[in-house]
């Protein structure tokens, strides 16, 4: 029997010089983002002016998570108590979660069989006046960007992008998370950076910086930010708006600066991974992967194919085969929640409930598995060896 024994959740341990540079914040004491002398900058606010190069956005925020940049970013864009906000039915909880958080009211669109937004479903939704679209890259599958921002420019639409899975990738040569008025990360351990918790928000917006900068919590020291607009643009929001408390600290700031500079580095070696698996997946029948044009530039941490026919209805079992072989898929057709992964209708705090037939039936057949870089290619041929011999059990054993 085919096995394999690596744990899917492993991450590389964090580089020797970061955990240096964190020994350092620790030793100075100064773990608040606010607490400089001077003029000196702190960690925080050199990440956030890296970031924003790295991105070729104006600004950014570093905040305390990725779905708190999400609710913020919300706010900060001018969505009011009770406005519907646009979003993917298959993405993350978090994401409704900061729709609801920031007072709106998320009007899921359905996935088209390549797991990205159903542009066909979006441009009916549109009509509705909704006039905001958080628009979540799940699992890194990024849509046709034309045809998005098309829509949103007809309908008015403000875009706030969701990349936690697709920090850099690139779409036709364009940054994802340049894409619409704001953008957030995450820097929670299964991304793409990995500071335990942590959120990235980027916009070339000076109000909406201004905003997000207030709201993250920065009492009256949003000028020790770098890069911010004038003074002018925080007179007239910083008696308006909420302190949420969530800033980003040192100790977090310091060793995402230096992951910054493995970042693409690490974008290609998880390319490698994603190109291995997919290669051995596509010479399996009856599993289907999605089509990527090549100007999709996808960052391949993670990799779904949806199981077709009479393997679909054997879901459970095929699911089972694999975990007996130690590889353990991640299914988005499961009636109950599991660990992180949970599909719209068990998100009941949602008005409406809308029927997603078609997306639902995506995500019955969709299987999810994480590509952490503590694995090697030899790795990415076994795992792909374990599914081959699951589905041949399963086909063996049907009626
Ligand atoms: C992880 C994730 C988030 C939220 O990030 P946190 O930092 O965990 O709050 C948002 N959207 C998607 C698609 C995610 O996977």
């Amino acid at each position: 029997m085919q096995t394999f024994s690596k744990p899917f959740t492993l991450q590389e341990p964090i580089p020797e010089e970061a955990i240096k540079r964190a020994v350092e914040v620790m030793r100075s004491g100064r773990l608040h983002r606010y607490n400089t002398l001077g003029d000196e900058l702190s960690e925080t606010s050199l990440l956030e002016s890296e970031f924003a190069e790295y991105l070729g956005a104006k600004y950014c925020l570093a905040c305390a998570s990725g779905g708190y940049a999400l609710h913020i970013a919300l706010l900060a864009a001018g969505l009011q108590k009770g406005e519907r906000v646009l979003s993917n039915a298959f993405t993350l909880s978090p994401v409704p979660g900061a729709i609801n958080n920031a007072g709106g009211i998320p009007i899921l669109v359905g996935s088209d069989p390549d797991y990205k937004i159903d542009i066909n479903d979006l441009r009916i939704k549109a009509r509705d006046g909704s006039k905001f679209l958080l628009l979540s890259h799940m699992r890194g599958h990024i849509p046709d960007m034309d045809e998005i921002l098309s829509i949103c420019t007809e309908h008015n639409i403000t875009l706030i992008e969701d990349c936690a899975h697709t920090l850099g990738a690139r779409w036709k040569g364009k940054a994802s998370g340049t894409f619409g008025q704001v953008a957030c990360f995450s820097t929670q351990t299964y991304k793409h950076l990995n500071s335990g918790e942590g959120g990235l928000l980027v916009t070339d917006d000076p109000d909406i910086i201004a905003r997000a900068v207030l709201h993250s919590g920065s009492y009256m020291f949003y000028e020790k930010h770098p890069n911010m607009p004038g003074n002018e643009v925080f007179e007239r929001h910083r008696l308006d708006t909420p302190n949420y408390s969530g800033r980003m600290d040192n100790l977090r700031a310091a060793i995402l600066r230096v992951q910054m500079r493995g970042l693409d580095e690490n974008c290609r070696r998880w390319n490698v991974l994603y190109t291995t698996v997919e290669q051995g997946l596509r010479k399996i029948d009856g599993i289907s992967l999605p089509e990527r044009p090549q100007y999709e530039e996808f960052v391949g941490s993670s990799i779904q194919f949806t199981l077709l026919g009479g393997l679909a209805a054997n879901v459970s079992n095929f699911l089972r085969a694999c975990t007996k072989r130690g590889v353990e898929i991640k299914w988005f057709g499961s009636d109950e929640p599991i660990g992180f992964t949970s599909r719209h209708e068990s998100w009941h705090y949602l008005e409406d409930q809308q029927s997603l037939e078609k997306t639902n039936m995506v995500l019955d057949g969709l299987c999810d598995l994480r590509l952490p870089l503590t694995f090697d290619q030899d790795d990415c041929n076994q795992i792909v060896a374990v599914i081959a011999e699951a589905i041949a059990e399963i086909t063996a054993s049907r009626p």
